[in-house]
């Protein structure tokens, strides 16, 4: 029982990437510069081309999202309650409200049948997002989006290297965000990316990226309009540039764990499974329900006593205080609510061995077997 304690996610960083990092600092130039515009590049080419600007979080790139789609006070943009609350907090950094539609039972992710009944002339702007890696459903999406004329904020925080009827997340669609935080599928420390539609101008979205300043060749500058704080370092961009070229390898490992989690559980155990999907979803998580009734905390304890870390992501943000005092309560959203009391992350990263995965289910067979 001495085996080394598993987390739930590790990330997996190569020593060619660390000798990159090393150049970068040595090289006299660190934040901003050659690196962004080369991960920008690459970002850009697995992206089939589309325009992409490199930021220092998802956050800030759903923020200058929701700022380019010109949603702003008045506006009710339509998410999910079940997702990291940062998908509903850049709503309110904007001036607008969120307007929540729960998550089908199945996929947890936005009800597409809810959707369409739930949009107003206020709405504006749809941001769906891939919970756990699964792709929402981007025909049906793109259809409701495009018959009411509203736009479309990808939040793809979990869902690079995901696909959509075999093209990859991120090289269709509207406004794309990712996020290269240290739990996500390929990492820059802290880091986002936003993929930007044909009709927005790549320099106002770099001016909102950085204070508004434009410059001109004379050395003079400008500034038209409030940008924020969000450009990336050339040190994580060079993270970012040794992480992309090894996404496709992360992927494929990822889904061979999950098919692996789906073989060797015991089905006994009561536990309620994520969709089978080894095509479109790329496992950023492996997230169980737990059987109604068992008590979260002492299972999350209970598996650490077995050296195995386990994650919540997450509860229904519109129970945090922050949402119950714009008037949300409980009963607003019944699934998200069950699957957020339910919910635990299991460990799937990369560098992760089968012989972990079969502790995993040893471990869940003593904590849950009855
Ligand atoms: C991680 C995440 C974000 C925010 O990304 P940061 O890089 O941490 O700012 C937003 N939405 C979802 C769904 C996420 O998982």
């Amino acid at each position: 029982m001495n085996a080394p304690f598993l987390p739930f996610t590790r990330p997996s960083i190569d020593e060619d990437t660390i000798a990159s990092v090393a150049d970068v600092l040595r090289s006299g130039w660190i934040t901003s510069g050659p690196k962004v515009q080369a991960f920008e590049a690459a970002l850009s080419e697995y992206c089939g081309g589309r325009t992409v600007r490199a930021f220092n979080s998802g956050t800030g790139t759903l923020e200058v999202a929701l700022r380019l789609a010109k949603v702003s006070r008045g506006d009710t943009p339509i998410t999910t309650p079940l997702t990291w609350v940062a998908t509903a907090n850049v709503i309110l950094e904007v001036g607008a409200t969120p307007t929540f539609v729960d998550v089908d039972p199945r996929t947890r992710n936005i009800d597409l049948d809810k959707l369409d009944a739930a949009i107003t002339p206020h709405t504006k702007a749809i941001i769906p997002v891939d919970l756990a890696g699964l792709p929402v459903d981007r025909d049906r999406l793109d259809a409701i989006a495009k018959r009411h004329g509203v736009r479309v904020v990808e939040d793809a925080a979990q869902s690079l290297g995901a696909s959509w009827n075999g093209k990859p997340i991120g090289s269709t669609g509207d406004f794309v965000s990712f996020s290269f935080h240290a739990n996500k599928n390929m990492t820059t420390g802290e880091g986002g990316a936003l993929v930007l539609p044909a009709d927005v101008d790549p320099a106002l979205c770099e001016r909102l990226r950085l204070q508004g300043v434009q410059r001109f060749p004379d050395g003079s500058m400008d500034v038209d309009v409030l940008g924020g704080k969000f450009n990336l370092t050339d040190i994580a961009a060079a993270i970012g540039l040794g992480q992309l070229k090894r996404l496709a390898a992360f992927t494929e490992r990822r889904r061979q764990l999950a098919r692996l989690y789906f073989e060797r559980f015991d089905p006994n155990l009561g536990l309620d499974l994520p969709p089978a999907d080894f095509e479109n979803s790329n496992w950023h998580m492996f997230q169980p329900l737990l059987p109604k009734g068992t008590d979260r905390g002492t299972f999350i304890a209970a598996m650490k006593e077995r050296g195995i870390g386990v994650g919540v992501h997450y509860p229904a943000l519109h129970l945090f205080s922050l949402y119950r005092k714009l008037g949300f309560k409980e009963g607003d959203f019944p699934v998200a609510e069950d699957i957020g009391r339910r919910i635990v992350t299991l460990p799937l990263f990369p560098a992760m061995a089968d012989g972990d995965l079969d502790r995993v289910c040893e471990a869940l067979r003593a904590v849950l077997g009855r």
